[in-house]
């Protein structure tokens, strides 16, 4: 654990160097992270393959490239950004200028989880790089193949003072808490999320917690049913199941019940055949911990369709379960896996109602062709994002920050918030020396009135 200590060091030592302030080095590193992603591609994909059984669609779709995507937006913005910022300041200050200045904050941590092990190292270490932080990166021990090659990415490129990646399980993490950083980026979930705030409360560190939690999916009567249907397989079985803001539960309005879960189960055998065991596309749970949770939050309700399992292989089916209550042991706790239970509604209050009582959720997703309920949903309900007749697209574009409220994160990243997230903003009042206003020096006897 020495080790840990000696390599913050060097880091810190580098950092004070000043040579990541230079902001053609910080465009140059995001080039050469982006040559060394391309270049090692396939390696990624296998990995990916190997720890999760992602096709290698899925995995370029969403893992490398969106980090792409996010390198090429960071790198054309970054001079604009990286200017200081002239903004307005009040006339008692006359004369003066005032400006915020980007500066790093200095050596950051990532820690990430295992579900997309890539993206979720990658994207905030992209935002780090550009801000001009040095950083040290914990990937996931649950996918040991992507930490592999994640690993040796860094390390064929990076000089260890700039960019070190650390391997390990809790007892790494645990180790790398107790240290003092000057900024914490954690992605994972609502548990581990309290204690890292509670670490980085013992150094005022300050962090982003990008969380998890239930993410509800509602479709009401005058959605466009099928299209409804097909978008929400999609987003709920990308990964088996195993993505953040996949819709958790969904919301089905009464009258189009029947219609919505004949369309889903159509969707479902065209996306992965009549045996998704067999299918090339349908991903694996990430290890037997997980399959064991996940085969016990089958017994909830009925199943409409799926169910079936194999341990050996760690698959579960896509499944759509009915009959299912608030009480049930699978409403209790985020599923992260391909099981989609139903609850069913007649009036859009009641929904609003119910899950407001409920923990901010990180994601949520209404499918209606009403405007003004649309508006409802989104101006009476507090989620960390989500979208209108579609599911976890709005994480896949630089312009929309990404991240929870309340119980599923805070903070936020992607395209510009990930600079702003690993900047502090230090602001800055220019004084002219031409006039001195005296009226703020005592003694103030009687100044008051002039005021
Ligand atoms: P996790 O919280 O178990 O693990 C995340 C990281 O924390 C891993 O690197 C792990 O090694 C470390 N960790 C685990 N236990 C720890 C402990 N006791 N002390 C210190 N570190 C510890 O999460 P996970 O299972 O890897 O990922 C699933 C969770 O992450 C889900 O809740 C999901 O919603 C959430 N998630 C959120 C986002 C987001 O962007 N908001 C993205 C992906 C996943």
């Amino acid at each position: 654990m020495n080790e840990i200590k000696e390599l913050i060091d060097r880091q810190r030592k580098y950092f004070e160097r000043g040579i990541t302030l230079d902001i053609n080095f910080r465009i140059n590193m995001l080039k050469v992270l982006k040559s060394a992603i391309i270049e090692n591609e396939k390696l990624i994909l296998r990995a990916l393959k190997e720890d999760l059984n992602k096709s290698d669609f899925e995995g370029y779709e969403t893992e490398i490239g969106i980090v792409l995507d996010e390198i090429g937006y960071i790198i054309k913005n970054l001079r604009y950004w990286t200017k200081p910022k002239r903004v307005k300041t009040p006339i008692t200050q006359f004369i003066s200028k005032s400006y915020i200045y980007s500066e790093p904050y200095g050596v950051t941590l990532i820690i990430a989880p295992w579900n997309y092990p890539f993206q979720l190292v990658m994207a905030p270490l992209i935002g780090s790089i550009s801000a001009g932080n040095c950083s040290i990166i914990k990937p996931s021990e649950y996918s040991p193949n992507t930490s592999k090659i994640i690993s040796k990415i860094i390390s064929d490129n990076f000089e260890e003072e700039f960019i070190a990646v650390i391997e390990g399980g809790i007892e790494v993490n645990k180790a790398l808490l107790e240290e003092k950083f000057d900024y914490i980026f954690f992605t994972g979930s609502v548990n581990v999320g309290k204690i890292v705030m509670e670490a980085a409360s013992k150094h005022l560190t300050p962090i982003t917690l990008e969380l998890g939690g239930k993410s509800p999916c509602i479709v009401d009567e005058d959605a466009d049913v099928e299209l409804a249907a097909k978008r929400i397989v999609w987003g709920k079985f990308l990964n088996a199941g195993q993505t953040c803001v996949a819709p958790d539960y969904l919301y089905l309005h009464k009258n189009i019940k029947d219609d919505f879960i004949k369309n889903a189960i159509k969707f479902i055998k065209e996306f992965f055949g009549e045996n998704p065991l067999k299918s090339e596309d349908y991903p694996r749970i990430v290890n037997i911990k997980h399959f064991n949770r996940l085969k016990n939050l089958l017994k909830d309700g009925d199943v409409l369709y799926g169910g079936d399992f194999n341990e050996e292989k760690l698959y579960i089916a896509p499944t759509i379960i009915d009959n299912i209550t608030w009480e049930d042991s699978i409403m209790q706790e985020e599923i992260f896996g391909p099981i989609l239970p139903i609850l069913m509604f007649e009036k859009l209050d009641e929904v609003i109602k119910i899950v407001n009582i409920r923990p901010k959720p990180l994601a949520l997703y209404y499918f209606s062709n009403n405007k003004e309920k649309q508006e409802r949903v989104i101006r009476e309900i507090s989620f960390g994002g989500g979208c209108i007749n579609d599911t976890i697209v709005h994480l896949a574009t630089p312009y929309l920050p990404f991240g929870g409220v309340g119980n599923s994160g805070m903070g936020n990243y992607h395209g510009k918030a990930s600079f702003d997230t690993f900047s502090h903003k230090k602001s800055v009042l220019k004084k002219s020396n031409l006039i001195d206003i005296s009226l703020r020096y005592p003694p103030y006897k009687n100044k008051i009135n002039l005021l």
